[in-house]
């Protein structure tokens, strides 16, 4: 074993939005089935997420809106923000997803592993009182404050090259030193979520200097992605990340028509094989967390280009 863990239920199909919309249920064992293809999964150890008290959920978000998700689930009516849909029994299902990112992350802190991966993960728009963008609960946001109120670490990274800027994740540490959030996405004047995610947003107050945006043109390529990603190897041996969390969302690639990013699983490899080459050096653990990606079998192969680079590269 290599220690590297995948966190997996097949209760992850149950986070459905429904016939139309991106978010469909099917793309965790779709996958899966990617995965298997390249046997993958004879490579890992997988587990099934340890059960997690809503308690886990109020590190981030307020009990005003972990109640009124409550409530809009119990129902199947309602809202809890901006293109979520409401969907009955939602609440068990997101809390499922929570409690994969939080088992990785007890795997990674707490057992001899160097790698934690969800891939029922990443929901990087959701800000603390409301749901936004596919996104319900910001799992990125509290593992990161698991990390730093329930384990006592300091020092944490989150890296999104996810299509779309993390907003909710940059938020949630906007003055906050001991978590440097980083994001590559499409130019935000073009894509969702349009109002954040500009190279002047650095931080404020004692955050000054632990954000940074990345935002690349309409139409990237591998070239251009690869360019700026390599910035961040500096950042990372400068920051010296305890713990790395990446939101590893594949939705820049040049398949998935939710944006114009043109890039192939050539970058992919490449990020993967960057900070794993960082990991050896600096000796810090991985938490990976899935984020975007519509499109069958591109997502499963670009996470598995990642996923194998983390197995096979130590
Ligand atoms: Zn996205």
């Amino acid at each position: 074993m290599n220690n590297v863990i995948l966190v997996y239920s097949d209760d992850f199909k149950k986070l459905d939005f429904g016939p139309g919309h991106p978010m469909r249920g099917d793309r965790y064992q779709k996958a899966m089935d990617e995965f298997r293809k390249i046997n993958l999964l004879d490579k890992l150890k997988i587990e099934k997420p340890e059960s997690v008290k809503d308690d886990l959920i109020t590190l981030f978000h307020t009990p005003d809106y972990v109640n009124k998700v409550r409530e809009v689930s119990n129902s199947g009516r309602g809202t809890y923000g901006d293109e979520v849909p409401a969907v009955k029994g939602i609440y068990d299902i997101i809390l499922l997803s929570v409690s994969a990112s939080i088992t990785a992350a007890n795997y990674v802190t707490d057992k001899d592993y160097n790698v934690g991966i969800n891939i029922c993960g990443g929901w990087h728009h959701a800000f603390e009182n409301r749901g936004r963008g596919f996104c319900v609960f910001n799992d990125v946001a509290i593992v990161a404050n698991y990390l730093l109120k329930r384990k006592k670490l300091n020092r944490i990274m989150i890296i999104d090259y996810d299509a779309h800027h993390g907003d909710g994740t940059q938020r949630a540490f906007y003055d906050n030193p001991e978590v440097f959030t980083i994001s590559f996405h499409q130019d935000p004047t073009t894509l969702y979520p349009f109002r954040t995610g500009y190279e002047n947003e650095i931080g404020e107050g004692e955050g000054l200097g632990f954000n940074k945006n990345f935002p690349l043109p309409q139409f990237c390529t591998d070239t251009e992605f690869i360019a700026k990603f390599n910035q961040v190897t500096e950042l990372i041996q400068d920051f010296k990340p305890e713990i790395l969390i990446l939101q590893m969302g594949v939705d820049g690639s040049r398949e998935c028509q939710i944006s114009n990013m043109q890039l192939t699983d050539g970058s992919y490899d490449h990020v993967s094989k960057t900070i794993v080459n960082l990991q050896k050096e600096i000796n810090f653990k991985i938490i990976a967390l899935g984020g975007g990606g519509f499109v069958h079998p591109m997502l499963g192969k670009n996470w598995g280009v990642q996923i194998n680079n983390f197995i096979d590269r130590r």
